[in-house]
């Protein structure tokens, strides 16, 4: 498949980012290559083109990047899923666990309508956690999950047996 290896080819490793010991996976070489990110957004949506979804939410922040241009071919809306505190009026928030403390993921309590289908977009899924947050989110919100977009899964994190009634669509396992 020619446009995946297009894409894996333009995302670059970066030793000891942020911090000693990971090996950071930087998308902003995909970013920078047209056909390169034009490929992302298309295979992104692709599965979900005649789903009927009514909102992409993407997850702060290389979720936005993608998620909006996929709800744009999928004739979506685009909802903002940010880190507590940063969107301005009333939200829902949903906390999950990380490696050291908690973190917290909130959209507007108004951004979906009951029964509002929602597909997930991010970049990377790793351990898993902020995708459950988000499709927990969602469904507090009345909403229905059709699925999880993301470009690349670190396979090593596990991250798709917190998904199980999911399935993430991963364009490349790592
Ligand atoms: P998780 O909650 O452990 O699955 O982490 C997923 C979140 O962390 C996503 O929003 C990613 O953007 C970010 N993330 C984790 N590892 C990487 C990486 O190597 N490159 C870019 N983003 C990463």
């Amino acid at each position: 498949v020619p446009d995946l290896e297009l894409i894996q080819s333009r995302i670059r490793d970066v030793a000891d980012f942020p911090a000693p010991g990971i090996l950071f996976k930087d998308i902003t070489p995909l970013l920078n290559d047209r056909h390169a990110l034009a490929a992302t957004v298309s295979a992104l949506a692709a599965p979900f083109r005649d789903t009927g979804v009514d909102h992409v939410i993407g997850l702060e922040a290389r979720g936005f990047i993608f998620g909006a241009p996929v709800a744009l071919e999928l004739g979506a809306g685009f909802v903002p899923a940010r880190k507590a505190g940063k969107l301005p009026s009333r939200t829902i928030g949903q906390a999950y666990d990380l490696e050291y403390g908690t973190a917290t993921v909130e959209i507007h309590a108004d951004a979906l309508h009951p029964g509002s289908r929602v597909l997930i977009v991010d970049d990377v899924l790793a351990t898993g956690g902020t995708g459950r947050a988000a499709v927990e989110l969602v469904r507090r919100a009345g909403g229905t999950v059709v699925g999880f977009s993301v470009l690349m899964e670190l396979a090593a994190l596990q991250g798709r047996e917190k998904l199980p009634d999911v399935e993430p669509h991963c364009l490349l396992s790592v």
